[in-house]
């Protein structure tokens, strides 16, 4: 096993009608807990006037929507050999994250807010892709 890879596909900002904006102390919060506080601390991005993200405002070409097209959220779980040992020995699946996450595996929500701070795409719509 070389590794298992999830992806889930969200709708895209519309590159015609995109406009940028502040984001709020609340959407700065949500992103943070969402990517996981420790991580996103590392990401050194600060709750002031440059936390900046992005949405669509809708247009002819979006029908109005603020979305066009679809951009991809990954999540690649690299089969090494600790990996392997803990799914033989039907490790807890917790365990298993937790181990992927220090091996510096990216989860699908992660990426996808990634992709929100580089303004492909909205937390909404990670949300509703990549948390079951
Ligand atoms: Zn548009």
């Amino acid at each position: 096993m070389l590794g298992v890879l999830a992806q889930r596909l969200a709708r895209r900002i519309c590159k015609e009608c995109k406009e940028q904006y502040v984001g709020s102390k609340e959407e700065y919060e949500e992103l943070r807990l969402g990517y996981g506080a420790e991580h996103w601390d590392k990401l050194g991005i600060k709750q002031d006037n440059t936390f900046r993200l992005s949405r669509g405002k809708g247009c002819e070409t979006c029908n109005r929507s603020g979305f066009k097209g679809r951009v991809a959220l990954h999540e690649l779980l690299l089969g090494t050999d600790h990996m392997k040992r803990m799914i033989q020995q039907k490790s807890r699946t917790e365990d298993m994250l937790k181990t992927a996450i220090e091996e510096g595996m990216t989860t699908l929500v992660q990426d996808g807010i990634q992709k929100v701070l580089q303004g492909h795409t909205t937390n909404k719509e990670v949300k509703a892709v990549a948390i079951k």
